[in-house]
């Protein structure tokens, strides 16, 4: 397969205005231990705002999108051509883990400790280009049956809240609320219910909120005035002081929250309250790579079903500001053309 020298990808520059840069670079050469992919689909989250916003700095200039699959291109030196053929579509685990430090070892490799760390599309070149280089074992085949659309939001916006959800040790017993349910807490409602907890949700929106009810929600609310008190465990997509605070108090006392959403970089709680109540606030970040592994099998089973519609590339900067605005509905997946 002739490749082309160069390709049009969407660089994030340090310190420029709250848009991607649209640019011509060169198709990159895999590493020793690197695959190069074309990208299938790139899925847009709402982090990427908030790096465009300053929320969450990365004061580096990089392709961004970190939610990718693609299919096999060309190989570096030392990736066997059996078990990476060319044309066989991956996803990408986007923390990149180096595979050898005491975390990824661990099988942590979604808290890789390797020097100078960049993850793709967050640091490292990611899927708002044509072609990006991979290493060999930040890539998990995609079962048979699932498009590059899906397969790439799943690495994020099912991966984050599965681990989540994981750490919360939820079970059939389990009496959970969920707030917010754009891309990554709709797919938290299905996993939920796959383990068939308790599920009470909350958006402001009300197509989501019907969207929760066909996945089988026992509630959806538009307040959290109308959400149960003395829940197990909440979920918060939203991660706003607001959502933070109510999270708490709808906790049983020894519940737990946990705040997946990024919206405040500064959270605030009412100590006494928290330590009164004994109320456990658990940290989470994307997930790892055997947990991806378990993600797209539960895709390809059907059992869940990642609302995406697919858009192309070229409109990544009237995409996010749409996303800004709200006005996407569930997760987009920018296909480069
Ligand atoms: P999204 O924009 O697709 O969805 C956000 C949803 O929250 C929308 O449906 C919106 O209507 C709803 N919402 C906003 N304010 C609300 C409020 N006050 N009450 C109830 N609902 C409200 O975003 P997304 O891509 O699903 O990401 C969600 C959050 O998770 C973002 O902050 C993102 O940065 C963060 N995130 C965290 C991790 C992690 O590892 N911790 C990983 C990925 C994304
Ligand atoms: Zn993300
Ligand atoms: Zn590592």
């Amino acid at each position: 397969m002739t490749l082309p020298k160069n390709q049009t990808a969407f660089v994030h520059r340090h310190g420029d205005k709250p848009t991607l840069d649209k640019t011509t670079i060169e198709v990159p050469e895999p590493a020793e231990g690197e695959v190069l992919l074309k990208v299938g689909a790139a899925g847009m989250c709402h982090s990427d705002l908030h790096i465009l916003c300053s929320d969450n700095p990365i004061p580096l200039d990089f392709v961004m999108g970190h939610e990718i699959a693609g299919t096999v291109v060309k190989l570096g030196q030392g990736v066997d051509k059996d078990a990476f053929p060319v044309g066989r579509l991956f996803a990408v685990h986007g923390p990149n883990g180096c595979g050898s430090c005491a975390n990824c070892r661990m099988g942590v490799d979604n808290q890789c400790q390797e020097e100078n760390h960049r993850m793709y599309g967050l640091g490292r070149g990611g899927g708002y280009q044509e072609y990006v280089t991979v290493r060999k074992h930040s890539l998990v085949p995609v079962p048979d049956g699932l498009s590059a659309a899906v397969a790439a939001v799943t690495t994020d916006a099912v991966l984050t809240p599965y681990h989540a959800i994981k750490k919360a040790g939820v079970n059939s017993f389990s009496r959970v609320l969920v707030i917010g349910l754009g891309g990554l807490g709709l797919n938290g409602v299905q996993i939920l219910k796959v383990l068939g907890a308790h599920v009470t949700c909350v958006d402001l929106r009300e197509d989501p909120l019907r969207k929760a009810r066909e996945y089988g929600a026992d509630s959806a609310v538009t307040s959290l005035k109308n959400a149960p008190m003395n829940v197990d465990a909440v979920f918060d997509f939203v991660g706003s002081n607001k959502t933070f605070t109510l999270s708490i108090k709808h906790a049983k006392p020894t519940g737990i929250v946990i705040p997946v959403g990024l919206a405040d970089v500064n959270l605030q709680f009412n100590q006494h309250l928290l330590s009164q109540r004994e109320v456990r606030v658990i940290s989470t970040f994307w997930g790892t790579s055997s947990e991806l592994m378990e993600c797209l099998e539960l895709v390809a089973k059907g059992r869940v079903d990642p609302q995406v519609e697919t858009a192309p590339l070229s409109g990544v900067n009237e995409y996010l500001k749409l996303l800004e605005e709200g006005k996407i509905k569930s997760r987009l997946a920018l296909v480069p053309q």
